[in-house]
């Protein structure tokens, strides 16, 4: 997706329009709870009763990908990971082995700036009661954070923590990948236009019928009506990551939910970043980087990346454009303020 591709699109809307069938029509619903957030799923459907078959799949899909991968739940998969894989090799399953090793893949990609093991110190914060780790806390934990402690061996299926001390944590991801997973669903239910999203992470199939879905992004000290861009966007997906999400402010400080792998302090340096690519475990895996590498060496990392795009927004207020999104001189199409 990039710039190019958007005019172009935008140009094509009323020959398109001719094509919508009768007796058919949007189906949206909205859930809270799954994965501690909100989920949405809109779609195009001819047949009610089909449609809202396919979103409860949907949903089932991310309840299923909720008790395997939360850390909230003791019983899922990923904590009993947490509890036994510095014991030894462990089996899991196929799912939850393939994530891992795409998670090790976008700590490669972004310089270490996303690393599961975040949680190794991540778990000591409490956003909601206002708890944090103090400096000797975290100095005792920190050398269990590096996604190099996790070991995967794809011919047994297995996963090893190299030492004690390590925990992961997929909040990260999982939303993207249970996005993704629940337009897989879709799919296959022969859907064509959806919009699926699981708080920051979104994804979308088909247009609007000769129009692209717009999604905006939010000023991140503003509320949540209140946009900085609308991104308009068609077989895309799309992650926002935010200082405000799960914060609360101290002695002038904001501690934050997205911890930087090598100091295990809150990632400050941007207020948000949002990335536009193809599939949202991809979306979500790349969102942090901004934060704990910068926007300058993000910005290299995106703009190296010819499947992605991305808009963020500096400590200062500043918005920062990838370049696939940099509008030519003279034809701005995306609205700022
Ligand atoms: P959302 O949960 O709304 O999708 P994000 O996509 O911004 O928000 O992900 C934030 C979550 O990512 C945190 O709550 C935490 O679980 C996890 N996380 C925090 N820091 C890191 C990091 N450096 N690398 C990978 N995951 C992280
Ligand atoms: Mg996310």
């Amino acid at each position: 997706m990039n710039f190019r591709t958007l005019m172009i699109f935008l140009g094509a809307p009323i020959l398109a329009a001719a094509a919508v069938p009768a007796h058919a029509e949007w189906v949206n619903r909205v859930t809270d709870g799954i994965m501690g957030t909100r989920i949405t799923v809109e779609l195009w459907s001819e047949d009610r009763s089909k449609a809202e078959a396919a979103i409860d799949a949907v949903l089932d899909e991310m309840r299923h990908i909720d008790e395997s991968m939360s850390t909230y739940k003791p019983t899922s998969e990923v904590s009993l990971v947490n509890d036994k894989a510095a014991d030894g090799p462990m089996h899991i399953s196929k799912e939850l082995f393939d994530l891992l090793v795409k998670a090790k893949e976008y700590s490669v990609i972004t310089d270490g700036a996303f690393d599961i093991t975040y949680a190794s110190v991540g778990y000591m914060y409490n956003f909601p009661k206002h708890i944090r780790p103090n400096d000797a806390q975290i100095a005792k934990a920190l050398p269990a954070v590096d996604y190099r402690h996790v070991i995967l061996d794809p011919k047994t299926q297995t996963v090893r923590f190299s030492q004690k001390g390590v925990r992961i944590d997929l909040g990260g991801i999982a939303k993207g990948y249970s996005v993704d997973c629940g337009i897989d669903v879709l799919k296959a239910h022969g859907v064509t236009r959806a919009y699926v999203s699981a708080g920051g992470d979104s994804r979308i199939i088909g247009d609007r019928f000769g129009k692209p879905w717009m999604v905006g992004i939010r000023d991140p000290r503003k509320g949540e009506g209140e946009v900085i861009a609308s991104i308009p966007l068609v077989d895309a997906a799309i992650s926002t990551s935010g200082d405000y999400e799960r914060f609360f402010d101290e002695g002038g400080v904001r501690y934050h939910h997205i911890i930087d792998p090598h100091t295990g302090h809150s990632a400050s340096k941007v207020r948000s970043a949002t990335v536009i690519a193809p599939t949202a475990t991809r979306t979500d895996g790349l969102s942090k980087t901004a934060f704990v590498l910068g926007p300058e060496d993000a910005l290299r990392i995106y703009n190296s990346l010819p499947d992605v795009d991305a808009v963020l927004v500096t400590p200062t207020g500043k918005v920062l454009y990838s370049k696939g999104l940099q509008p030519p001189e003279g034809t701005p199409t995306i609205r700022t303020q």
